[in-house]
């Protein structure tokens, strides 16, 4: 904050009548001294820097590598650029020998963000922006100490924020100019500092506090006096007037004052408005900071996330690094988190979710001897039911954030309380009731933060997170300054310097009245980013699916052949970069086109690779046994499945056929000559009518499809039940103005769906396309609108219960939301979405206003509306955003945002989804098995010779109630033979069941996501079948260890 804004004339005060002269003096001269007086005496002497030379590159070099180059004069006012570029600047430097006794600073003032490094090393950020403009050369100047020094600052061309055009949030200026305005050398007035961190306070106090309280006139008038005393050209007047504010400050609180524990932080995105790259290097900038700060103030705790940022200090800055273990030590330094990265808390799948905390918790414990013990996303948007049950299986009870305070409808009512997840785990949640984590230390910030607490008779205690945050920052010794000095004084709560550690042992020692929430952490925000850039879901999805199946195939191998090593830290590198593209920038599509690029070339990494491992796994999975065909259907589902495949053929053709594959194994493929009698399965029918309408039928669902290729009818065969409301018709295309007020990539409005325009097709448009059989479809093209377009085929297959809709979107707008619908002839109140390892119901209604907040909402495989006896289910292979409002079922396609990635989603787009009516509840019907297959599809591999005779299974359940999701090798593996396990109760269900295997398993037990054994876990083995009782939606993992292999 700027000096003097603590404290203005207008407030409150104007609003009654008061004796104008003497309180408006008593306000404005401290206001003066504060503002005015002061601070140009901060700085005494002065001189320049004794050489001044730079270079400037695009690249991002090391500190080696810099200063090897060329290095030119330069001079205070140069500019260089532009946008990602680097200035290197070598600074020599001699302190006048005059200056012996005083605090002598390096004052160094430039656009961009700077990293001061001194004999090889980062010492500290000086950025501007965020208050980080002098570097301390010596606090107090010694007889003989060495005066001369070269100093290097390497200067980012970027804002802490990137560098938008015009507004925060715009695309990055690529031809932003930066300047150095200042390099010198000045003496620092400590005492002039301290005067004017105590009048800030003391005039935050007398406007924080009100003119109706006593303690507000005493800081009034302990400022006064300071006034009266001190005279600014006076130094010998400022120890006089230091003593009436200590005098102020030391008059103690009462007992019951609240507690505020104030950490320092750093919000770090790991991309956002600026690359990946620059991530890296703002992790220096901030965390050098934070060390020195840490050294000069042996009090001072900062809690630091992500466990992919330290990495890449490790990496790129081991001094850093070693000096972080060591300030962890100490405890100064507190890893939090337990996560690979900040994670979005709505769109990773379940197991993708637990990997975050895998892979984070052993990367703490390997470097800094422990794990975490809190989970900290302050500004994720939005957090999964699940959570509460994946925390506390990985080691942590305790969750921080604040984000939910960005809700636009409702105002959470908690800051302290129980989250109780979709399995009934439970852990302590604390929101910082100062609505931030980006505090600055102020009267006011730690007034909100006892004003605002929601839990004020059922807890004492707060965090108050301090340090630029967002783009990196972090605090400032003038922050720990005001704290330190607000650390017991009457009329305001008692601010301790802290750790998350002891904080929520405060909270937990006196948790007995804290009320409980259940269920999600809804934002009631950002929505739009369920749907923003839909090619980085698309590759989630897929690459969440290419590493389940590389696991799994992985893990057969390992099992079966001697030979094969389990491919451990490829699959590392893989699952890290899918992690990392799973931040809550990145993921959810809030990114700059930078990042966007960056992230869709590691899928290409995870695909390319992927498929190589998954290739070598098949391979030894089936050597030695000869079969027909040299190509194997591989199911990586846990069930055995009968479907329609396209099995290449010689010369690049394709053929249809109807296998069946086992669970969680592989099936020779047909021969092309075998012929394929349908004597169980009805064959497709397809029917084209004259009005140019086209009927299909399967004997399960028959489908009308009007000319246009909207679906007038969806009926459940069996049943004769239509599904489709009467006199609507589904398959309509619907397309919104989609203007948020600011965040574009973000925020779809609730009044977008007053914008509602449906795109109307061209009768006769509509064509077969295959013929039926054992498959039919039909296909239709749609002009969206002048410059874009739509091409979708319909397809229903033999034996299928859904129909599916694989559609292709040239997109070119501005500004819309392509939305899908389904109006239903079901009524319910609530409709049924999946989330990680589960599902939850959200209202069809709207009506109290949290209802209405959830007017879009994300899912992940499947949604489905239910009645007695009957459903419809809405399946999709990559979309997350969704709704159902009465009896439609919408499903969200893309959107056209322009900021911050001018460019987001233009262009083509691949997608399916599918109908699924049913009859029963969705469990009965199979919707979740459904829905994994449409995402899992049998895979047709080459095999390396002759492929195996015979089918094979490794794993099946018996009961439909669990899915066996992951088969992985044990990250601690003894002789790379024990796997992992991880099933979860998937209906929402207590069951018993039996999980089979035909691998050769030693020995079964339970253990946590962290892989750690359960001491009471074992599993006796009967008959190669493993008994298992489950709760609704609970996840459990076991460790098989395999029999040696014969010699
Ligand atoms: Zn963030």
């Amino acid at each position: 904050m700027c000096w003097g804004a603590a404290f203005s004339a207008e407030g409150r005060g104007n609003a009654r009548p008061h004796p104008p002269t003497r309180p408006r003096a008593q306000r404005e001269r401290p206001r003066a001294h504060a503002h005015r007086l002061l601070p140009p005496r901060l700085f005494r002497d002065s001189c320049p820097v004794t050489a001044l030379s730079s270079f400037q590159t695009p690249e991002r070099l090391s500190y080696q590598q810099a200063v090897q180059q060329e290095f030119r004069p330069a001079q205070i006012g140069d500019s260089f650029g532009p946008t990602w570029w680097t200035c290197w600047f070598r600074v020599e430097l001699t302190i006048p020998e005059a200056w012996v006794g005083q605090e002598v600073h390096l004052r160094w003032e430039s656009d961009g963000e700077g990293l001061l490094w001194r004999e090889g090393e980062p010492i500290q950020g000086l950025t501007t922006e965020g208050e980080k403009t002098s570097y301390v050369l010596t606090n107090r100047l010694e007889e003989g100490d060495p005066r001369s020094l070269t100093v290097y600052v390497e200067v980012a061309c970027n804002g802490l924020l990137g560098a938008g055009k015009g507004s925060m949030i715009a695309a990055p200026d690529p031809e932003k100019m930066f300047q150095v305005s200042r390099a010198e050398l000045a003496v620092f007035c400590r005492d002039v500092h301290r005067l004017l961190v105590d009048l800030e306070l003391l005039l935050g106090i007398a406007k924080g506090l009100g003119e109706d309280n006593q303690r507000s006139f005493q800081a009034l008038y302990t400022a006064n006096q300071m006034v009266n005393v001190c005279d600014p050209a006076q130094p010998q007047t400022f120890p006089v007037a230091q003593a009436l504010a200590s005098r102020f400050f030391g008059q103690r609180g009462g007992e019951s004052q609240h507690t505020i524990h104030a950490m320092g932080h750093c919000h770090i995105d790991t991309a956002w408005l600026w690359p990946f790259k620059e991530t890296v290097r703002k992790c220096a900038r901030s965390w050098a900071t934070a060390v020195q700060l840490m050294e000069q103030n042996p009090d001072f705790i900062f809690a630091c996330s992500q466990a992919q940022q330290f990495e890449w200090v490790k990496n790129h800055y081991p001094g850093l690094h070693a000096r972080l273990q060591e300030f962890a030590c100490r405890g100064q330094f507190v890893p939090v988190g337990g996560t690979w990265v900040e994670m979005d808390g709505n769109l990773p799948s379940g197991e993708a979710m637990v990997r975050q905390f895998l892979q984070g918790q052993n990367f703490f414990l390997q470097e800094f001897g422990k794990m975490c013990s809190e989970f900290w996303l302050p500004d994720t948007f939005g957090y999964s039911a699940q959570l509460p049950q994946i925390m506390c299986s990985c080691g942590i009870r305790r969750f921080l954030t604040q984000k939910l305070s960005w809700n636009l409808v409702n105002s959470f009512p908690h800051h302290t309380f129980f989250w109780e997840g979709l399995d009934g785990s439970r852990v302590l949640a604390h929101f910082p009731p100062g609505d931030s984590y980006g505090m600055q230390g102020s009267v006011e910030e730690v007034l909100k933060t006892v004003v605002n607490n929601r839990d004020k008779g059922r807890t004492n205690h707060s965090a108050f997170l301090f340090g630029f945050g967002d783009g990196g920052g972090g605090p400032t010794q003038t922050m720990l300054d005001r704290l330190k000095r607000l650390h017991n004084t009457d009329g305001l709560p008692r601010v301790q310097l802290s750790s998350p550690g002891r904080l929520f042992s405060a909270l937990e020692s006196h948790s007995g009245q804290l009320c409980t929430w259940v269920g999600e952490l809804f934002l009631e925000l950002h929505n739009g980013t369920y749907t923003t850039q839909a090619q980085l879901k698309k590759g989630n999805r897929e690459c969440e699916r290419i590493l389940h199946d590389v696991e799994l195939l992985s893990s057969l191998a390992v099992a079966r052949s001697t030979q094969f090593l389990y491919p451990a830290a490829q699959l590392q590198d893989l699952w890290r970069l899918l992690l990392l593209n799973q931040f809550h920038d990145v993921l959810t599509g809030s990114c700059i086109q930078l990042v966007a690029e960056e992230a869709m070339c590691h899928y290409e990494d995870i695909r390319s690779h992927g498929n190589t491992l998954l290739s070598a796994a098949v391979a030894a999975l089936c050597a030695g046994e000869p079969g027909p065909e040299g190509l194997l259907i591989v199911n990586t589902l846990p069930w055995k499945r009968t479907e329609v495949l396209a099995l290449p053929r010689p010369g690049g053709a394709h053929s249809l056929a109807l296998v069946t594959v086992p669970s969680m194994g592989y099936a020779p493929a047909p021969s092309p000559t075998s012929l394929q009698p349908l004597q169980t399965q009805q064959p497709v029918f397809v029917v084209q009518e004259t009005d140019g309408s086209v009927t299909l039928d399967n004997g399960i669902i028959r489908v009308r499809l009007d000319p246009t290729g909207c679906l007038t009818s969806l009926v459940l065969v069996a049943s004769g039940r239509e599904a489709i409301a009467e006199g609507t018709v589904g398959n309509q295309f619907v397309l919104f103005d989609d203007v948020p007020l600011y965040w574009d990539a973000w925020d779809v409005m609730d009044y977008h769906l007053e914008t509602r325009k449906p795109v109307l097709g061209q009768a006769g448009t509509l064509a077969v396309g295959t013929e039926g059989g054992l498959r039919g479809s039909a296909w239709f093209l749609l002009q969206i609108s002048p410059s874009s377009r739509l091409s979708q085929e319909v397809v229903l297959d033999v034996g299928c219960p859904y129909l599916r809709f694989h559609t292709e979107v040239h997109w070119h707008e501005a500004h819309k939301f392509l939305k899908v619908e389904f109006p239903t002839r079901v009524r319910s109140p609530q409709a049924t979405y999946e989330v990680q390892f589960g599902h939850l119901q959200r209202p069809t209604h709207r009506n109290t206003s949290w209802d209405w907040a959830r007017f879009e909402v994300w899912a992940h495989r499947w949604m489905d509306l239910s009645e007695h006896g009957f459903g419809l289910a809405l399946l999709n292979d990559c979309k997350y955003g969704a709704s159902v409002r009465g009896n439609v079922l919408s499903l969200s396609l893309l959107r056209a945002p322009k900021a911050p990635d001018a460019t987001a989603d233009m262009g083509r787009h691949e997608f399916t989804y599918a109908l699924m009516p049913h009859k029963g509840s969705f469990q009965e019907a199979g919707v979740i098995r459904a829905a994994y297959s449409l995402n899992f599809p049998l895979l047709a591999l080459p095999a390396p010779g002759p492929a195996p005779a015979a089918s094979w299974s490794a794993f099946s359940v018996s009961s439909p109630a669990v899915v066996l999701e992951t088969v992985k090798q044990a990250e601690a593996s003894l002789q790379g033979r024990t796997l992992v396990l991880r099933l979860y109760e998937a209906h929402g269900s207590h069951v018993d069941c039996w999980l089979y295997t035909s691998l050769p398993i030693q020995e079964a037990v339970l253990c946590n996501l962290l892989e750690q054994r359960d001491p009471a876990g074992h599993l006796p083995l009967q008959d190669s079948r493993l008994k298992l009782t489950f709760s609704p939606f609970q996840v459990r993992s076991l460790l098989l260890v395999l029999q040696p292999p014969p010699n």
